[in-house]
């Protein structure tokens, strides 16, 4: 064999492997020797020992050895051959829907047949559908496996016989020539070839529960490294972002107080803690990467309003990114009203802002004249030139993918020197979820409503008495409140969405033909949108029909109803932000989940849970439990973790400990930190970039 390690070691290699097979290899993630060994089984089956035939269990997976006494064609619904075969226990049927002609001549009453297959009840008691199967001689008896036979995630045209060789031949190559071992040896039981092994050929007595289920060391043992390499990468990015520079920018006492006395409300416990957080991560002379999760409503806005204040009181710009221009305009709008009686300048710029007007902007951006920078992903196209940035803050930064976070840092980033960055997210991330998921971040948690705030009251009704929730609007609206009608749909199409809203809006129109109803979704204008919304704030509209572009940070205050149609296509942390534009004024604030009959088992489940609580952690929690990491995460984040072998949830319990070894790595053991990255994350982009 050539002097390749198995990490470059191509599976061409592998006896039986051409390109055809090594294509759809690929196809699996598996290109080198390395990869089959990391190309786990997802379940084994127990063929180290035959089962008599008169003791066999339905649904459960057997080796069994017998006589043929009788083959038959039966015609029921399907034509199928119908095989018995008996030992001096008992009797049982095969059955085959599919066979070829030389198949049916073989099996021979009188021949010794060795048979694997699951036990089910059929039509003439127990039978093993398509059993594999291999014929006995009785001069050479064939011999059991000596291990549990693994079966792998496959893909089409692979078959498990296929599979299991080339795993074979790999683990051969394995036992001559080994995998460095990366992790340190305090810090394992077992080591990464003892772990291989045992996973690929687990012995005869290995606990197949714990198997099943990832839970054996075995398992634990990888799981834990790969989930340490993703850790480890995050915190070198981490990192080396720290290593540049960044503005130090102290607190301006006088400043602050000047904004705080102006507002017509007091800052929550929680809203100064963070407050304090962020006040110290400025000072100093590297950059800040803090993320701020704090429920809809948690009052985030004058959290960031002070940072950026902070940054203005040093001579510096701070820009602030909303994903959405309806969601930049509230923000302008706010800070225009605290920041204008302090003399502080604030620039706008958003898709709309345009010709003369957007000159004037970017050229205050430009000289230094606009101090505060309010607007959309617009703020980091090229022809923006900041005069001197200090800080970033991205607003709901669920609404970004990763790169647009990097884009951002790039952004008045220059000769090791860059701006401090505050991200902010009304999507609470469990605990043990942010921990991995945004190990590069420091994390800030507002913890508590601003007082004076009741809950909203959450109903779930079916679609047939839509009736009584039109008579409720019309009700709620005669008494001087607004509501908003949310439409949903599965996919996640603009148009389709807006059809579905425009449908909407037409039958209400002709159901409450004395209400003022908007309409709003993805497929406006801007400026269209931002006119609506203005109304809708104004109280000239009292029913708003939208689509999903309301969710993220719209503040109207009297609006104290929302209908959710179809609120089961939704996700719990969706339907939680939906639900959290209404309950923000002092009127007791109701929200009505509208959904469509049948209702799945996990569907009236999750309407459960909103009916139950407005506690976002909580929901985020419930929703991690109900459908996994990565749809709480967004696929967008979780995308670009693509665990191999660990299991975010199952494997939840090892994140406290592989962080404490990834700090400790980095600094005791950095060449083997960055194998381990290597090894688990290769050249993925993401962690060569900062
Ligand atoms: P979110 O965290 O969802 O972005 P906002 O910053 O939009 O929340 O705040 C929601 C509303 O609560 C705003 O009208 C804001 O002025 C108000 N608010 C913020 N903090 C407080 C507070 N401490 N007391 C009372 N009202 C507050
Ligand atoms: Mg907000």
């Amino acid at each position: 064999m050539t002097e390749h390690p198995l990490d470059q070691m191509p599976v061409t290699q592998l006896k039986g492997v051409g390109t055809q097979l090594s294509g759809k290899l690929a196809k699996l993630g598996i290109r080198t020797i390395q990869d089959i060994l990391f190309h786990l089984p997802m379940r084994y089956m127990d063929r180290t020992r035959i089962t008599l035939i008169g003791s066999v269990q339905p649904n459960t997976e057997v080796v069994i050895e017998g006589e043929i006494c009788g083959c038959d064609l039966v015609y029921g619904r399907r034509r199928s051959l119908m095989c018995r075969i008996q030992d001096n226990t008992g009797i049982i049927t095969l059955r085959f829907f599919h066979f070829s002609n030389a198949q049916r001549q073989n099996l021979k009453t009188g021949s010794h047949l060795r048979c694997y297959g699951e036990i089910k009840r059929g039509t003439s008691g127990l039978e093993i559908y398509h059993p594999e199967y291999q014929f006995l001689d009785q001069h050479q008896p064939l011999p059991l496996q000596q291990h549990l036979t693994a079966v792998y995630p496959a893909s089409e045209g692979i078959s498990q016989q296929r599979l299991r060789t080339i795993a074979n031949q790999a683990l051969a190559l394995f036992n001559e020539q080994s995998i460095t071992e990366l992790l340190p040896e305090s810090l394992h039981k077992t080591s990464l070839t003892e772990a291989i092994f045992f996973i690929h050929q687990p012995p005869k007595s290995a606990p197949l529960d714990l198997l099943a289920n990832g839970e054996h060391p075995a398992q634990q043992r990888l799981a834990f490294e790969e989930l340490l390499a993703h850790h480890l990468s995050l915190l070198h990015l981490r990192q080396t972002f720290q290593q540049q520079s960044a503005p130090t920018l102290g607190h301006d006492e006088k400043l602050q107080q000047a904004l705080l006395t102006s507002l017509s409300f007091l800052l929550t416990e929680a809203q100064r803690r963070v407050t304090a957080e962020i006040q110290q991560d400025l000072a100093k002379p590297f950059p800040m990467l803090r993320l701020v999760q704090g429920d809809v409503g948690s009052g985030k806005t004058i959290v960031a309003a002070l940072a950026a204040l902070q940054c203005v009181a040093n001579g510096k710009q701070a820009a602030i990114m909303a994903p959405t221009e309806i969601l930049a305009e509230q923000h302008r709008n706010n800070f225009e009203a605290w920041f204008k009686p302090l003399n502080i300048q604030v620039a706008w710029l958003t898709g709309k802002v345009k010709g003369k007007a957007r000159k004037k902007q970017l050229q205050a951006i430009n000289d230094g004249s606009a101090q505060v920078i309010v607007g959309t992903h617009a703020l980091f196209q090229d022809e923006v030139i900041f005069n001197d940035l200090g800080l970033t803050v991205i607003d709901e930064q669920h609404r970004f993918g990763v790169h647009q976070r990097l884009a951002l840092k790039e952004k008045g980033q220059a000769n090791n020197y860059a701006p401090h960055q505050l991200i902010m997210t009304a999507t609470p991330i469990p605990r043990t979820l942010a921990m991995s998921a945004y190990a590069d971040l420091d994390c800030s948690i507002i913890d508590e409503l601003p007082p004076g705030r009741s809950p909203v009251n959450t109903v779930v009704i079916a679609n047939h008495r839509r009736h009584e929730v039109i008579e409720r609007v019309r009700t709620a609206c005669a008494k001087g409140r607004q509501a908003y009608w949310v439409c949903t749909l599965i996919e996640e199409s603009d148009v389709l969405e807006a059809q579905a809203a425009e449908a909407t809006a037409d039958e209400l129109h002709l159901l409450l033909p004395e209400l003022h109803i908007g309409l709003i979704h993805g497929r406006l204008k801007p400026g269209e949108k931002a006119a609506t919304m203005e109304a809708f704030k104004k109280g000239q509209i009292q029913l708003l029909v939208a689509t999903t572009v309301i969710e993220v940070g719209v503040d109207v205050s009297n609006a104290s109803l929302m209908i959710i149609e179809n609120p089961e296509r939704l996700g719990l942390a969706q339907l939680h932000q939906l639900r959290g534009r209404v309950g923000r004024g002092k009127e007791e604030s109701h929200c009505v989940l509208l959904y469509s009959t049948p209702l799945s088992q996990q569907g009236t489940e999750r309407l459960k849970i909103m009916r139950q609580t407005t506690d976002g952690f909580q929901i985020a929690e419930m929703d991690l439990k109900l459908r996994g990491p990565g749809e709480v995460l967004g696929t967008r984040q979780t995308g670009e973790m693509e665990l191999r072998i660990a299991d975010l949830q199952r494997d939840a319990h090892l994140l406290p400990t592989i962080k404490k070894t990834a700090e400790t790595m980095l600094i005791k053991h950095p060449s083997q930190a960055h194998a381990i990255i290597r090894r688990w994350l290769g050249g993925s982009e993401r962690y060569g970039q900062v």
